[in-house]
């Protein structure tokens, strides 16, 4: 979406056009020292699929909704990109059919789907197991991967009756303590079952297997039909064509919400009933209630007068897990459409065909620990390729470090043990005018632009219901 001084009168107009401002209920005024045009009856802050889905409902609810967003451009944690002759998502780009929010929105745009190679035309299984390289075929890959996960996801249903409700049974107290390290510990596994499983876990987590929570892991396999097998095909499978920039642009240009670029937020401060919500480099607009829509690492670092929970904070503080690596790698040369998998401290523990062309193919590949590999060097990108496909050659590679990125200081949310206990509620919980939203926060599938469509959707009806009341 260009956004331009036009784009901005656009949105002015067609806020004032739907005639909703006056039908919407209450209106405050603006304190004295702000102008008519710099008040809004929400301001998103944050410029992700949540912040976007948000501003679009609540713009079309005839509430004058200004989304600021720090980088110039949208989209946060997902970034379409081109490499090698594609549209590559450097960030999130895989949905799936159990995930309603974004399959929805993407049949509302009608946007097609493109699959995975291997998925599509999948040839050969390579796994990594007891310090060996194993190939079988694909269906004899997906038996060892499902028996081995099965065991480790076996308590999903327990844990989660009602994937989209978490909170409707207690029953997960019961998972929160453990760390996904400790789960896989205490379980009987073949060897080439817990080499699979480690490295499963650990890229769900995209961390060390210490880090992540191993509720969180049941969480994902509920919301993928309490079926690993369901649950990867949800996250690897299926692409939105052109990538998830095309969706993002038919939602954003549906919008009739402002949008400024380039506006990093840094503080939010009370004024009475309204808030004053400060940009870098000066200036400031007014609003009747805040959409805070930013990645959870990032909240800490906003100002907040008075401040928000001591809670929120700290969950902010501790960090969700993910952190890891993501790239992309064309390899040399016609071979076979494969999917590989190594154990949990390998520098890519995930790595498969993504594109097939005539003289090469792209891979992607995931792993744990920015440490294990530096995407940029191909050396070691080769290198780590190497391990299960030997003899490739890598002709190129690219990635994305997210986690040096001021506005995103990490990849997707997985949380650390007693996280959810602690802190879900409360992230969820609004104050005074203050709301908050993100993928990170989600009630479904927490970690994934499903979650943030729910987020932003549910952060918009409530807003709205309130702004009402
Ligand atoms: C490498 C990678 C791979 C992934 N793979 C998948 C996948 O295949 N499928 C899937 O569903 N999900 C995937 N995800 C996760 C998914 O992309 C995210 O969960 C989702 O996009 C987050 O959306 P959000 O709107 O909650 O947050 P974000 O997308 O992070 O949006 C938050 C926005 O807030 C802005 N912001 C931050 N600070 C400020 C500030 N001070 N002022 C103003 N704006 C600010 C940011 O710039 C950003 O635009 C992946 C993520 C990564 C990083």
């Amino acid at each position: 979406m260009k956004i331009s001084r036009r784009d901005t009168l656009k949105g002015l107009a067609a806020a004032t056009a739907v005639g909703g401002l006056a039908a919407c209920g209450r209106s405050t005024s603006p304190p004295a020292q702000t102008s008519r045009n710099d008040f809004y009856d929400v301001v998103v802050v944050g410029g992700g699929f949540a912040g976007v889905t948000a501003a679009r409902d609540l713009s079309f609810r005839g509430r004058r909704t200004l989304l600021l967003e720090a980088r110039p451009r949208l989209g946060g944690r997902t970034f379409t990109s081109e490499f090698a002759g594609h549209r590559v998502d450097l960030g999130g780009t895989w949905i799936g059919v159990e995930q309603p929010f974004v399959w929805a929105e993407r049949m509302r745009y009608g946007i097609g789907l493109a699959e995975s190679a291997a998925f599509a035309q999948p040839q050969q299984g390579i796994y990594l197991a007891g310090g060996k390289r194993h190939q079988v075929t694909p269906e004899k890959y997906a038996e060892l991967f499902a028996s081995g996960a099965r065991k480790f996801l076996a308590p999903a249903q327990e844990a989660f009756p009602r994937p989209f409700d978490p909170f409707f049974s207690k029953a997960y107290e019961r998972f929160d303590h453990l760390s996904s390290a400790q789960a896989l510990e205490a379980l009987k596994l073949s060897q080439p079952e817990r080499d699979i499983v480690s490295g499963f876990a650990a890229i769900n987590g995209h961390s060390h297997l210490a880090e992540i929570g191993y509720l969180d892991q049941l969480k994902w396999c509920a919301l993928g039909a309490y079926d690993p097998l369901r649950l990867f095909e949800n996250c690897a499978r299926y692409r939105l064509e052109g990538g998830t920039g095309s969706l993002l642009d038919a939602m954003s240009n549906d919008s009739r919400a402002e949008v400024r670029l380039s506006s990093p937020v840094t503080a939010i401060v009370r004024e009475n009933d309204t808030y004053r919500v400060e940009i870098e480099e000066g200036g400031s607009v007014g609003t009747r209630a805040v959409l805070l829509a930013v990645p959870l690492n990032v909240l800490a670092s906003l100002r907040f007068e008075p401040g928000i929970s001591a809670e929120k904070m700290a969950a902010s503080r501790e960090r969700i897990t993910g952190s890891g690596t993501k790239l992309y790698a064309r390899l040399k040369g016609t071979q076979p459409v494969f999917s590989a998998q190594g154990p949990d401290k390998t520098p890519l523990t995930f790595l498969w065909s993504e594109y097939v062309d005539e003289d090469s193919q792209i891979a992607v590949g995931f792993g744990p620990d920015p440490k294990l590999l530096d995407v940029n060097d191909t050396e070691a990108v080769q290198k780590a390729v190497a391990a299960f496909v030997p003899g490739a050659e890598v002709l190129e590679s690219t990635g994305y470090d997210w986690n040096v990125d001021p506005y995103s200081q990490g990849t997707w949310c997985m949380y650390r043990p007693m996280f959810f206990s602690k802190y879900l509620r409360e992230l969820q919980r609004p104050e005074g005018g203050l709301y908050f939203a993100g993928s990170d926060i989600a009630n479904g599938w927490r970690g994934f632009i499903d979650g943030a469509i729910e987020s932003g959707m549910s952060a918009a009806r409530q807003i709205h219901s309130a702004l009402n009341s």
